[in-house]
């Protein structure tokens, strides 16, 4: 399996920006065969964005969306029409959506199911909070995420790609080692039924990327902050090894 390498754009770059974004990306990264690369602007961009990629290397993904495939949802997106726009990838339980949307394990649930079922794969993020880190209750808090998050679908992870995204060092500047990553990738992949990548995110950069790809229980990373600029993405696209 490839590297996965995936920018989460969050809530970022209108459609001019995002045009402008990928169009210097992808002369940076276009000739990169042995990684997949994945970004992930904002709903209004992915229009744009897939036109662009179209026919290149570079995949596309969307940031959420909602688990019924249409009705009255105001204001909410169904997976359907990610699919129809050309996306692959959806992320599900990113910690903005868990903690500052207030999206429960049972939501998640419903999402990552429904995601299964229209063929989107799932980039499902699960992590602790700094609290729950220093309470020791790390392995505790993402066994729940886990169990509640792929509760009947357990059999079907192999479909899905895992994040392992402490809350703590996303946006902070913060970085979890590589062994921190690493034991908890170990733990989380020891959880799951079949194989799946397991992705790190928290804090990436050109400065660390290159170190926590050395361990082999990373296959990749999601990237925040450092994806809003080519050069820097290109770089952890093209980490060393
Ligand atoms: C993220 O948004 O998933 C993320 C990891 O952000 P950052 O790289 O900015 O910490």
């Amino acid at each position: 399996m490839k590297p996965i390498i995936a920018g989460n754009w969050k809530m970022n770059k209108d459609p001019g920006e995002s045009r402008s974004l990928v169009q210097t990306l992808m002369g940076l990264v276009g000739d990169v065969k042995d990684r997949e690369i994945i970004v992930i602007p904002p709903f209004t961009s992915l229009p744009i964005v897939a036109e662009l990629v179209r026919n290149s290397s570079i995949k596309l993904g969307a940031q959420n969306m909602h688990w019924e495939r249409s009705g009255a949802f105001t204001g909410e997106i169904s997976g359907l029409f990610l699919l129809a726009l050309g996306c692959e990838y959806v992320v599900i339980g990113h910690s903005e959506r868990r903690h500052v949307m207030g999206e429960t394990d049972e939501v998640l649930n419903k999402k990552l199911k429904t995601a299964l079922d229209i063929g989107l794969i799932s980039i499902f993020c699960v992590g602790e909070t700094e609290k729950e880190r220093e309470q020791g209750r790390t392995e505790e808090v993402i066994s729940r995420q886990l169990t509640n998050g792929l509760k009947d679908i357990e059999n079907e992870v192999h479909k899905m790609i895992l994040a392992y995204e402490p809350v703590w060092a996303i946006g902070t500047g913060k970085t979890a080692t590589p062994q921190q990553a690493a034991d908890v990738h170990t733990f989380i992949r020891g959880q799951l039924k079949k194989q799946s990548s397991i992705l790190y995110g928290g804090s990436v950069k050109p400065e660390n990327v290159d170190t926590l790809m050395v361990e082999k229980e990373i296959n990749g990373v999601l990237v925040g902050g450092a994806s809003l600029k080519p050069e820097s993405f290109a770089r952890i696209v093209k980490y060393s090894q």
